[in-house]
């Protein structure tokens, strides 16, 4: 059994994203059906939808940091009943028997659903994501959204949020730490949220003038201009942790010194070979790493949307009609954006 869904994606990597009709799976016994109120527009929609990556499968319907309300749920449910907020993130499912599962690291697991551009274990749909007006989830991979938080505002937590969440707890960021993001889009501005609530003491490594105020507004205590290398140069061994968003290829050695004994530089943006070459010596002589991360866990994001509940942390967003979605991609290219998109799935039937 289906149910024909309304959405908003694209045939090919050429083509603007435009409305399209498609089938969803209908309820299966532990499923909970989602009337989605908002999507957050993700960097990665913009990759997916237009194959940088080389493993798009159209049509593709992007958008995986999704708010809405329960409309219906399957017989087994047992935590979500109809009307309820909730939010889905980057997961649909997963194997639940691996090592990753049982650690609650589904993220990693080899089995693991994508909410967008991937394919059902059970029934072999392949799944579409949130710019649509409704999606169907196994009840395990649905969020709870804390009470009386701002639901358009909650949507980038999904992604943006769990992303920079995780490595910062991972590498256990927090009071006596210093943590460096680079680049202030849509994960960056949440890493700085994030990490000065935690405690840390939080630097903003940008190629954009003029964001400081913004920055610090977010939660940066220093800003540094990475094209100034005296700017770079001032804050040599510094960083326990660096997160860096960049979405494309970008030079990692003016980074690495940066570093403090033992830092990690951990790597959410780029997916793909790292050119130019990095030469190691920075890294052994102060036993520094050069890590990756990919979102979080449910578990995880559980947690990193409840301490956002506890310190009042939403994302900062620009409002935008599912039509202007083009347009959105546009902005994103050129970081104009403040500081996530996030769209009103209300319009998608306007
Ligand atoms: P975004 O909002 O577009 O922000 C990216 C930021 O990177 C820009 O604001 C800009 O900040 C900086 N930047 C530096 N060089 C750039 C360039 N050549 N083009 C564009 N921006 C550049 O993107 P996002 O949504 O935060 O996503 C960032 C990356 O993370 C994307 O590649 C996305 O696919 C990836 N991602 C990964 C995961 C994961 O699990 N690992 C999850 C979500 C997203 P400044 O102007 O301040 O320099
Ligand atoms: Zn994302």
């Amino acid at each position: 059994m289906t149910i024909n869904v309304l959405g908003y994606g694209t045939h090919a990597a050429t083509e603007t994203l435009a409305s399209y009709r498609f089938e969803r799976r209908d309820l299966r016994t532990n499923d909970v059906e989602i009337e989605i109120l908002y999507c957050g527009v993700c960097h990665s929609d913009l990759h997916m939808a237009r194959n940088d990556w080389g493993f798009s499968t159209y049509p593709v319907v992007p958008g995986h940091e999704i708010i809405g309300r329960v409309s219906r749920v399957g017989a087994d449910v047992k935590r979500f009943k109809t009307g309820d907020s909730v939010g889905v993130g980057c997961l649909v499912d997963s194997c639940q028997h691996c090592e990753a599962c049982h650690h609650d690291l589904e993220q990693y697991c080899a089995g693991q659903v994508q909410t967008y551009n991937g394919i059902d274990s059970h029934d072999q749909m392949p799944t579409y994501g949130g710019y649509s007006e409704r999606i169907i989830v196994t009840e395990k991979f649905v969020l709870k959204v804390p009470d009386g938080m701002d639901l358009a505002g909650a949507a980038p937590l999904l992604c943006a949020g769990i992303t920079t969440w995780s490595p910062l707890r991972h590498w256990k960021a927090g009071k006596g730490s210093k943590v460096a993001v680079v680049g202030l889009g849509g994960l960056g501005h949440m890493a700085l949220k994030l990490a000065n609530a935690l405690g840390a003491e939080v630097t903003l490594f940008t190629r954009s003038s003029g964001k400081e105020a913004d920055a610090r507004r977010l939660g940066a205590h220093n800003i540094v201009l990475s094209s100034d290398a005296d700017q770079m140069a001032a804050v040599a061994n510094q960083f326990d942790l660096i997160i860096d968003t960049v979405p494309y290829q970008h030079d990692l050695k003016p980074y690495l010194p940066t570093l403090a004994l033992n830092g990690t530089l951990v790597l959410v943006g780029l997916l793909g070979d790292l050119e130019p070459t990095v030469n190691t010596i920075p890294l052994i002589m102060g036993r520094k790493a050069i890590a990756g991360s990919l979102i979080g866990g449910i578990a995880e994001t559980q947690e990193m949307l409840n301490f956002c509940g506890k310190h009042g942390i939403t994302s900062d967003i620009e409002m935008i009609k599912m039509p202007e979605i083009n347009d959105a991609y546009e902005r994103l290219l050129k970081s104009d954006v403040k500081y996530r998109f996030v769209i009103d799935m209300a319009s998608l039937k306007s």
